[in-house]
């Protein structure tokens, strides 16, 4: 279980033939500076982990069509644009053309949603309990890791994982598309994976986690090759190393560019909270796209629904780092990002949890393993 998951973080490349992966880094790796005096920020989203995968469905209710669009676990930036795809589909057959529409909430799958609907030519009412940086998914990590935490392996038959590709190749296709700009919302960054232990290790698994599918080769062409590297070709105290190449977000650069465009296209934010299903009759759209991520578990009482925390912490920006690097085994990830050297790191109960305590000393414990690495 953890093994796959830290290899869909960003081990893409252990899964590819090495005699594929020959290239050569363009310099050596500046050093992270690591240290906890360095931690300017903590924060605490909530991953809305559904068993069954995520729910993608309409139904009628309150003389209304409720598109349901939640549950994408570790996975909701990185399949956003392709979920939204599926969903405008539902959309498209219960909606006028034109005709102005609501999405319940403001998140990754929210504004993706509204800018895919927006697109295909709908006026869009965003109406939320909160908005970026107060949402979920403002607390991501950023990595392209479209298998992160999205089926348990029971569920994920053929036609599922069929399903989960296209929606994984769409999502990759746009994401392409925000590249080169200004505020840098996607880029993409060299990376390595270290270990101690030999990569076919297989790792422990966190408290509660289910067995998750490795859905990682259906997609392997997506993701740019890697190498094993010798001992004297990476700069880490560690006992063995991979390169590989990886799609990142800058999630504020992200968030912010998603509300600016939306807004540019008429769209319009409402603060609301809805407490009960019965809220949406009061709407005065006919179509609600209902993407409240984890908040589905209490106003659906969706059952299937499991949150799963995650804590991540920034430490002051260093931009000649410019490479991501997994530190497998001791279970923390630390990404380039513009709004600071990101460090995430699961703790043994998140599974489960939905506490949004900060834990500082979770965070620290983090960044004093990485930087045994310099
Ligand atoms: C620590 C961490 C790291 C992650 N790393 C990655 C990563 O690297 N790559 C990746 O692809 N994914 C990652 N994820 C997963 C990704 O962030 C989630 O899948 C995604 O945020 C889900 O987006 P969402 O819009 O469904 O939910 P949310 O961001 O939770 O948004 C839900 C919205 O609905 C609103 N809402 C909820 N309930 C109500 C209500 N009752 N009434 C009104 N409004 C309501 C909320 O206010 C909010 O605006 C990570 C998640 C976490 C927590």
């Amino acid at each position: 279980m953890q093994r796959r998951h830290l290899l869909a973080a960003g081990g893409a490349a252990l899964a590819l033939p090495a005699a594929a992966l020959d290239f050569a880094p363009p310099r050596a790796p500046a050093a992270m500076r690591v240290s906890p005096d360095r931690i300017i920020d903590i924060a605490v989203g909530i991953r809305p982990f559904r068993a069954q995968g995520p729910r993608i469905e309409a139904e009628r209710r309150f003389g209304k069509t409720l598109v349901h669009h939640y549950g994408h676990g570790g996975s909701g930036w990185s399949l956003s644009w392709g979920s939204a795809q599926r969903a405008l589909a539902l959309v498209q057959a219960a909606a006028k053309p034109g005709e102005r529409i609501a999405v319940i909430g403001c998140g990754a799958i929210d504004l993706t949603t509204a800018r895919t609907a927006q697109q295909a030519g709908f006026k869009v009412r965003l109406y939320a309990k909160d908005r970026p940086p107060r949402v979920h998914s403002s607390a991501a990590t950023g990595l392209w890791t479209p298998d992160s935490r999205i089926v348990a392996s029971e569920q994920a038959g053929e036609a599922w994982a069929a399903g989960w590709e296209a929606m994984a190749r769409a999502s990759f296709k746009v994401h392409q598309g925000y590249l080169g700009l200004p505020s840098g919302p996607v880029e993409w960054h060299d990376g390595y994976v270290v270990s101690n232990e030999g990569f076919d290790t297989a790792l422990p698994g966190h408290v509660g986690e289910p067995d998750y599918p490795d859905l990682h080769p259906r997609i392997a062409d997506l993701r740019p090759l890697g190498k094993a590297l010798e001992a004297g070709e990476h700069p880490f105290r560690a006992g063995q190393a991979r390169r590989f190449t990886q799609l990142v977000f800058n999630i504020p650069a992200y968030q912010r560019l998603l509300l600016d465009d939306f807004a540019r296209d008429c769209g319009e934010l409402v603060q609301r909270e809805f407490r009960q299903p019965r809220d949406f009759a009061r709407l005065p759209e006919r179509l609600v796209v209902n993407c409240t991520g984890d908040g589905a578990r209490t106003l659906l009482g969706d059952t299937g629904m499991t949150p799963v925390r995650g804590q991540t912490a920034r430490l002051i920006p260093q931009p000649e780092v410019d490479y991501a690097l997994i530190y497998r085994g001791q279970n923390v990830v630390a990404l380039p990002r513009r709004d600071g050297l990101l460090i995430a790191a699961m703790g043994e109960h998140d599974f489960g949890s939905d506490d949004l305590r900060p834990d500082r000393a979770q965070s620290e414990d983090a960044v004093r393993r990485l930087a045994t690495l310099f």
